[in-house]
């Protein structure tokens, strides 16, 4: 009997999550943790789902190598339920930020929070090129969809969906690159860069409607929210906030897709490494 391969693939799902689901059944019979499989290209990606009971909301983790906010993000779901889903794609130990996978000899990589979007210019702009001679053409943005659609059908029907992320919080600095070549590294991703700075309005400055800045907050860890009334509510607990305006740029994120379909979404944001920092935050959203 020949099978093909999509039907090897709903079987590897099936076997998997009865798997999960028997072991977890032994653990905790109210916890569950169940690993999805999703073909991409000659790769795959799992989508590693944990569930318990508790509160109806769900945390987005979709940066493999932002292991403190993962870790932040299983403590709350351990102490007061809900769900997260995470992404699990490097074969080696090293964790990865972008997904890689190769298609007809050709090695292509994307950001997973840049593939959220109706717009397939945007799409495309996400997905590069690695290694290999193909091109970014409409077989390679259907695959790219069906995983952005994956997970986002994982996430799409809870009231309050909660994104954990982590930065690396690096000042500015000239980087040697050869013996005579300079570069100058760009201060990296921080609640200042929703700042108008200079005259220049980035993305995030043009996606921004307000913000509050706590100076003995520092500007690695703050909130990013789509609604006023969880904007108000970091104000009065005094945490640093960012709200994204009504029509923020489309590059391709989840809080920018959220924001389409009116969402209550917050993005949970911490220097790497900041688990227990970042796990007071949380307990800070929770408590209302
Ligand atoms: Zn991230």
């Amino acid at each position: 009997m020949i099978l093909s391969k999509n039907a090897i693939h709903i079987f590897c799902n099936i076997v998997i999550l009865f798997v999960s689901m028997q072991l977890n059944e032994v653990n905790c019979r109210q916890n569950t943790d169940i690993k999805k499989m999703i073909l991409l290209g000659e790769d795959t990606v799992f989508l590693r789902i944990y569930t318990k009971p508790g509160k109806n909301m769900v945390y987005a983790h979709v940066h493999e190598n932002e292991t403190a906010s993962l870790e932040a993000g299983l403590k709350m779901i351990e102490k007061y339920g809900g769900k997260l889903v995470t992404l699990e794609h490097s074969s080696d130990s090293i964790k990865n930020r972008n997904i890689r996978f190769t298609y007809r000899k050709t090695t292509y990589q994307f950001d997973p929070n840049r593939i959220y979007t109706a717009d397939d210019k945007v799409l495309k702009k996400s997905i590069s090129v690695v290694a290999g001679s193909g091109k970014v053409d409409y077989i390679i943005l259907k695959m790219v969809k069906r995983l952005a659609k994956q997970i986002w059908n994982e996430i799409k029907e809870y009231p309050l969906i909660v994104a954990l992320h982590n930065n690396k919080n690096t000042p500015a600095e000239c980087t040697n690159m050869w013996f005579f070549w300079n570069r100058m590294e760009p201060e990296s991703y921080n609640i200042t860069s929703y700042v108008k700075k200079n005259d220049q309005s980035s993305d995030s400055n043009k996606s921004c409607e307000e913000i509050y800045i706590n100076p003995s907050v520092n500007n690695s860890e703050f909130f990013i929210v789509t609604q006023k009334a969880d904007f108000d509510m970091f104000v009065r607990k005094k945490y640093s906030v960012v709200l994204q305006n009504a029509n923020p740029v489309d590059d391709g994120s989840m809080s920018v897709f959220a924001t389409g379909f009116g969402k209550r979404y917050i993005n949970s944001e911490a220097k790497h490494g900041r688990v227990i920092e970042q796990e007071a935050m949380l307990e800070l959203l929770l408590l209302e």
